[in-house]
């Protein structure tokens, strides 16, 4: 017998939503879903989208820290970023004039 998942699919601009019409294939308290719409498999992925982020995190701050401190060495102005592609990259960028400047400094 084919079971009705008890998800709901949101749908458009407008916040309107039906039921999902995926066959429910496991149960958790009593109701039943889909692959989908499984309440424990959804807390997994949340969990793991979280603890992503957090080593992302982590990740970024090391790399700015490392930019700061490469900053200081450098003495130039704070208009150094970090190159940031999706995330943060082992790279910083130099503005023109701070680059002149820079190169004035070291007598080039
Ligand atoms: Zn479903």
């Amino acid at each position: 017998m084919k079971r009705p998942c008890a998800g709901r699919v949101y749908e458009g601009r407008v916040m309107s939503s039906f039921g999902c019409s995926s066959p429910a294939t496991r149960e958790r308290d009593g109701k039943w879903w889909c692959f989908h719409h499984d309440p424990i498999a959804i807390e997994k992925k949340r969990k793991a989208r979280n603890e992503k982020w957090e080593r992302e995190q982590e990740e970024n701050d090391k790399k700015q820290d490392i930019a700061d401190k490469l900053l200081k060495r450098l003495g130039v102005p704070g208009s150094i970023k970090l190159m940031w592609k999706g995330g943060y990259q082992s790279a910083i960028v130099i503005d023109f004039d701070d680059a002149e400047k820079l190169l004035k400094e070291l007598g080039r």
